[in-house]
This record gives structure tokens, C-alpha cells and sequence, in this order.
């Protein structure tokens, strides 16, 4: 198949590769220079875009990502795909897909969750919305570039799935980590506190997959100085998503308000900037209720 690829940054590089190692045709854009193994790049995103079957943006904002569909939309192929796998507002998502229905294209988004480490294994986890066909279209190039692909629905589903599975996530991770700093006080140790909590009803994926505390559960950025991982700023990224969606739909989201408040303390005012998202941690464990 040939494929369009822009924006090959930390994920779409590896996600890019892995297409043309699996002996698809990629042809990708990048704004900065780039050279990504097997991969021919064009001057331009609508040159990528240009006679490709299906094209892929990955890319960092829903105003990029806009930018960019305009320029492309054009370009490309009337039944081609545009597949969108970056991180974006649910509005962004459905103006673009919109756009490209227009133009008689086909589009999807799908969003990933998985990480930088999922991206070059190709073991990504892919929410997509958007027509039954367009999906399966798209389907085959999820396979290679991930584990799982979620269909949930019409245009924008991808992303509303995607901000709400780490709306939970980041509010859980600040309630293990509150309870973890909590147990410390009280004296209670923290393997003890393991043991209980993660065969107990606290348990989580924060907890029994990403332990915030080092040295105790499975292996964690918490194990390799809190270095990301999952790092604060992306996570205030996606509750910054999550709260202009409640917003938009009129949905009462007080946690995630008060999760997206203290991530962006934690990446702005305190030293959470280029830390995991888990070192909310030791930012708890400094403080007293003052
Ligand atoms: P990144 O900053 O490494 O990559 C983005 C790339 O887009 C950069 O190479 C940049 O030069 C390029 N770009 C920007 N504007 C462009 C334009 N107009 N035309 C062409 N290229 C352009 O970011 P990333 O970590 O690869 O993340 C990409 C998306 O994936 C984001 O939406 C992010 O939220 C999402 N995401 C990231 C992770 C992660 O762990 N990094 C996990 C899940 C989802």
C-alpha cells in the first residue's frame, strides 16, 4: 500500500518504520529534518499525501492537525483514508473528518495509548472513530502497528475514548499517590501497603501495573528515577482534553478539574516538568496539609 506518513516525531518515527519494514511504500513529512529507516521523505505534507491510499498524521495539537488536514485534504485521492493518530480535542477530530467527507475521503481517528516503547514494538493500543468502512480500511496498518484496535464509534469516538480512559488514569495515579504519602505518615510500610491495596478494592492499573513507589511492585519509571515513561506535561495535555470536552458537553467532572489543576501546578510552578507522571509521589510525600 502506499502511505502518507506526517509528523514522524517520538511516535510517528518508530509507527512510520514499522509500516515500511512490513513492506508498505511510506512516503513521509516532517516539519524538522528527519531520516526515518525506509521511509522516503517529501518535501511537503501534501506531496506525502499525494497519490497515497492512506495517510497518517501524528502530530502534537487539534490546531496543528488542522493546519495540516487543509493542506492536505486537497491533495489526496478521492476514497483515500485519512487516519489521524494523534492526541486531539474530540472538535478538532470531528471538523477534520468532516472536512475530509467532504472531499469524498474516508477518515478515521485513532488515537494510541502504549508510549514511545509501544510505538517501536508495535504493540499499540488504537481507538478509532469513524464509519464502519473507513475502520476497515485502516484496520490492516493498526495490526502492524499495534496489538488491539477498538472501533468506538462514529467520528471523534477515538478521542472521547481516549481522554476519558486517562482522565481515570490521572486521577487514580494522584489518589495511589496521596494514599501512598498517607500510609507513610501513618507509618505503615510501603510493600505492606503494596501487598494490600493491589488484592484489595484500592487496586488499579496505577498501583498493580505502574507502582508510583520505587522498589516495590513490578517495574516502573518510580524504579529509574521517576524519568518518563509517561511524562506530567503529556498528562496535563490529555486533562486539559478531557476538561475542554466536560466543558463542551456540559458534563460535571470535578476530579478530572482537580486532577488537570495539580498536574499543571506540578509541570508549571513545581518540578514535574520532564518527570513522569507517576513522581507525584515524592511531591506528596514533601508536603504537610499547609
Ligand atoms: P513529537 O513532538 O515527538 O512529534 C510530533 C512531530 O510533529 C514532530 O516531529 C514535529 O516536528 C512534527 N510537526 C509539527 N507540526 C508539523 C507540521 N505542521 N507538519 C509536519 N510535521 C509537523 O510528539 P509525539 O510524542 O510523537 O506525540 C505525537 C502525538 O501522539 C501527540 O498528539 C501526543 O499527545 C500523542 N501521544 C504521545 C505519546 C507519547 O508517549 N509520546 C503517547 C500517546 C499519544
Amino acid at each position: 500500500m502506499k502511505i502518507g506518513f506526517i509528523g514522524l516525531g517520538n511516535m510517528g518515527g518508530p509507527m512510520a518504520a514499522n509500516l515500511a519494514k512490513a513492506g508498505h511504500e511510506v512516503i513521509g513529512f516532517d516539519m524538522a529534518e528527519v531520516t526515518i529507516e525506509g521511509v522516503t521523505m517529501a518535501a511537503s505534507g501534501a506531496e506525502a499525501a499525494t497519490g497515497a491510499e492512506v495517510v497518517i498524521t501524528m502530530l502534537p495539537n487539534g490546531q496543528i492537525l488542522r493546519a495540516v488536514a487543509e493542506e492536505i485534504i486537497p491533495a489526496m485521492s478521492q476514497g483515500a483514508v485519512l487516519v489521524d493518530c494523534s492526541t486531539v480535542d474530540v472538535e478538532s477530530a470531528r471538523v477534520v473528518a468532516a472536512a475530509a467527507n467532504a472531499s469524498g475521503l474516508l477518515s478515521v481517528d485513532a488515537p494510541v495509548s502504549g508510549g514511545i516503547g509501544g510505538a517501536s514494538a508495535g504493540t499499540l493500543t488504537f481507538m478509532a472513530g469513524g464509519t464502519a468502512q473507513a475502520f476497515a480500511k485502516a484496520e490492516p496498518l493498526f495490526d502492524i502497528m499495534g496489538q488491539k484496535a477498538v472501533h468506538c464509534g462514529d467520528a471523534g469516538a477515538g478521542q472521547a475514548a481516549k481522554i476519558c480512559n486517562n482522565m481515570i488514569l490521572g486521577v487514580t495515579m494522584i489518589a495511589t499517590c496521596e494514599a501512598f504519602a498517607l500510609a507513610d505518615k501513618l507509618g505503615l510500610d510501603r510493600q505492606k501497603m503494596f501487598d494490600v491495596v493491589s488484592t484489595s478494592s484500592g487496586y488499579s492499573w496505577s498501583m498493580n501495573a505502574y507502582c508510583p513507589a520505587p522498589g516495590v511492585g513490578p517495574q516502573s519509571p518510580a524504579d529509574n528515577g521517576y524519568k518518563p515513561g509517561f511524562a506530567a506535561e503529556l498528562m496535563l495535555k490529555d486533562l486539559g482534553l478531557s476538561q475542554q470536552a466536560a466543558e463542551a458537553a456540559d458534563a460535571d467532572t470535578p476530579m478530572g478539574q482537580l486532577a488537570r489543576d495539580l498536574y499543571d501546578r506540578f509541570v508549571n510552578q513545581e518540578d514535574g516538568k520532564g518527570m513522569d507522571f507517576s513522581a507525584m509521589l515524592p511531591r506528596f510525600e514533601k508536603r504537610g496539609r499547609g
